[in-house]
This record gives structure tokens, sequence and C-alpha cells, in this order.
């Protein structure tokens, strides 16, 4: 089996690499533009097994993905592509509505071009799995049940719209053209490799720099945590036994409003790096002006991919987030280059 993997050098991307190709012995294509969000890096346990491929590219460029497609004979895609950051859609939402919109609609006309010259096996076997976000589904109120694949969409910020854009875009393409296609819903992820403006990787590394630790609003806002490894392992199954047509949401049962998240990460670092002054990283935390439109709360009802798919997390929240901070303590030289280069602490203030 040959998946082509779009976004394959970013935070989840890189991390289905590692399982297809390090895991699974899959082979894999990945192709990735590399905007600002991606590192080559994160793909170094694989980048020389003759299994792994790479193109740079853009997915808006319809001619080279149905390129890629035929020159490789890919058996399947797996969609990842996307502009990813919250904060960034709300201060400059052209980049996400050119990737997340107009460049999944170009891929999904070179797979259906592709997919239209194949035939046999090849042809029953294709699929386009379309990787999407539960915040499509929006504000969640803290006494209200769980997203199900029922929910209705009601997206609220501009990356959420795009995402709901592209995940409409995958259903009309199913139901229109016939393209074998699957979906996937998947809540906040973390893990080693995340790029560090993400809430997780910069609470720890603020912290660690003696930096205020930025936390919106009241810090009341609660999103379900996944790790990235047992996300990657999910969207395997996905693509592997998920049903044509058919969507899965993801979730681990870890409710976790972000005040707790990043007094967590204080509280492992005063145990593995206490603080010289002896006060707790908890002194650090800074609560800024609330994100425009922010959502309350998402949550995840991961019923329907644990019953078909046999797919459960294996990583608690509290054992996921110590084996992460060890991640970026043991890893500097992976992040150092991109503090450097980006200003990655105030990205979660979105300070005007
Ligand atoms: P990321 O920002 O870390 O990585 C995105 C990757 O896509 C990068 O490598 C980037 O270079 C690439 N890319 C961007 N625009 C491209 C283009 N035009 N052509 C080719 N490549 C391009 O994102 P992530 O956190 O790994 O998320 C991956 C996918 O999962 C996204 O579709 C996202 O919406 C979805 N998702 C993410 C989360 C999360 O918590 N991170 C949760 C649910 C769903």
């Amino acid at each position: 089996m040959k998946v082509m993997v779009t976004g394959g050098a970013g935070f989840i991307g890189s991390a289905v690499c590692r399982h297809l190709v390090g895991d699974l012995g899959v082979s894999v294509v990945n192709v990735d533009k590399l905007t600002y969000a991606s590192n080559l890096t994160s793909l170094s346990s694989i980048a020389d097994n003759p299994l792994y491929h790479f193109y740079k590219l853009d997915i808006c460029d319809g001619a080279a993905m149905r390129d890629v497609m035929q020159r490789e004979a890919v058996d399947c895609i797996m969609h990842l592509a996307a502009e990813s950051h919250v904060d960034r859609s709300i201060e400059g939402p052209s980049a996400f509505i050119q990737t997340n919109i107009l460049g999944t609609f170009a891929l999904l006309e070179a797979a259906r071009d592709y997919w239209s010259s194949l035939s046999g096996k090849a042809k029953e076997n294709f699929r386009f799995h379309h990787v999407s976000t539960d915040e499509v589904f929006g504000d969640l109120p803290f006494d209200e049940s769980k997203f199900t694949e029922e929910t209705p969409y009601a997206p609220s910020s501009p990356y959420s719209a795009s995402k709901a854009a592209s995940d409409h875009l995958v259903r009309a393409w199913s139901r229109t053209y016939g393209l074998p296609t699957v979906l996937s819903n998947t809540c906040n992820n973390y893990g080693p490799y995340q790029f560090p403006e993400k809430l997780i990787p910069v609470t720890i590394l603020n912290a660690l720099g003696g930096q205020k630790l930025p936390v919106y609003g009241t810090g009341n806002n609660v999103r379900d945590w996944l790790h990235v490894e047992d996300h990657a392992r999910a969207l395997a199954l996905v693509l592997k036994n998920g049903a044509l047509d058919e969507s899965y949401n993801i979730g681990a049962e870890a409710e976790r409003s972000n005040l707790s998240v990043a007094q967590a990460i204080c509280d492992i670092l005063d145990k593995r790096c206490p603080r010289k002054d002896g006060q707790s990283y908890r002194s650090q935390i800074h609560f800024v002006t609330d994100r425009p439109g922010h959502d309350r709360r998402y949550a995840i009802d991961a019923a329907k991919a644990r019953a078909d798919l046999g797919w459960s997390a294996q990583w608690t929240f509290e054992s996921g987030l110590a084996q992460t901070v060890t991640w970026y303590l043991e890893n500097e030289s992976w992040w150092q280059p991109l503090r450097a280069h980006h200003d990655t602490s105030q990205r979660l203030g979105l300070v005007r």
C-alpha cells in the first residue's frame, strides 16, 4: 500500500508518516509546501527509509498533485495539509481560505481525475481520507452532551469555518462524483514535535525561559486533549477500515480547562526542574484579553470509532503530558531554532 500524505511535515502529519513507515511498514509519499509550521527534522527517523518519499509542493497546484498521484501510483490519499492556528486565522484569514478551501478543492479535483483513470482493484480500493477538526461543530455549552458525528456544523473562527467548508467539499465530491471518501474530526492534539505556538509547547517553553504563561480570559475554556500518537493510530485505522462516506469522531475523553492544562505543566516542571528562587512556575501564569469569538468548550464522543474501528486512546492525559514535557526538555535542538526564528512566546496572547 502506498499512501499520499499531504502536510506530512507538520505536527500530526509527521506523526502519521513515522507511524505508517516506521511502525506499519507502509509506503508514504509526503507532499508538503513547507510553510513556517513544517519541520523536516521531525521526519529524520524515516527520512532515509526506502518506503518514504518527499515532494515539496503546494496542494493548490492541482496539476502537480495529479502528476504525483500518477507518477507514484498512490493507492490512497490522507489529506492533512492546512493552515491550523486559530489565532493566525483571526489576524490574517486569507491563507486559510487559500489552503484549506481552495487547496482542498484542487486536491479533490486532482484525486477525482486520478481515481477516474484507475480500473479494477486499484479503483475499488482507492480512498480519499480528509482529516478535520472538532472545531467545525462550534461552541459547546458546558452542560451539553459531547459532539457526535451527527452534530450540526456551526464554526466560529476563520480557521474552523475554512475546515468546515473543506469537509463540505469532501462530502459533495463523494455524493456528486462518487469519489470514495472518509472523514475524521478530532479534538486538540498534543505531544512531541508540536510547533511552539500552540498552548502546550508555548507554556512549557515560556516557563523554562522565565516568561509569562499567557492564558486567555479566565482560563475556563475547555478542550478535549488527544496524544498525537493515539491520533496517528486512529487515522491509519480510519484509512484502512473506515466505511466509505462515513465520518469518525476521534477523542480521548480528556476534557481540561486551559488553566488546568497550564497548571498541570507547571506542576510537572516544579518537580522536574524547580525554579532557582523556589517559587512555583504557576506564578508565571498571566491572564490575557480573551480571543475574539472564543468557543467555550469542545468535547468528542468517540464511541463510533471505538466500536467500529476497535480504536481507543492509549495515553492518559497525565501520562501523555509528562512524556511531552520530558520530550521538550530533552529536545532543545528541535525547538530552539524555531523559537529563535519565530516570536512564538506571545502568539497565544494575541496582543494587539
Ligand atoms: P500543522 O500546522 O502542524 O501542519 C500543517 C502542515 O501542512 C505543514 O507541514 C505545512 O507546511 C503544510 N501545508 C500548509 N499549507 C500547505 C499547502 N498549501 N500545500 C502543502 N502543504 C501545506 O498542522 P497540524 O496540527 O499537524 O494539523 C494537521 C491537520 O489536522 C490539519 O488539517 C488540521 O486542521 C487537523 N487537525 C489538527 C488538530 C490539532 O490539534 N493540531 C486537531 C484536529 C484536526
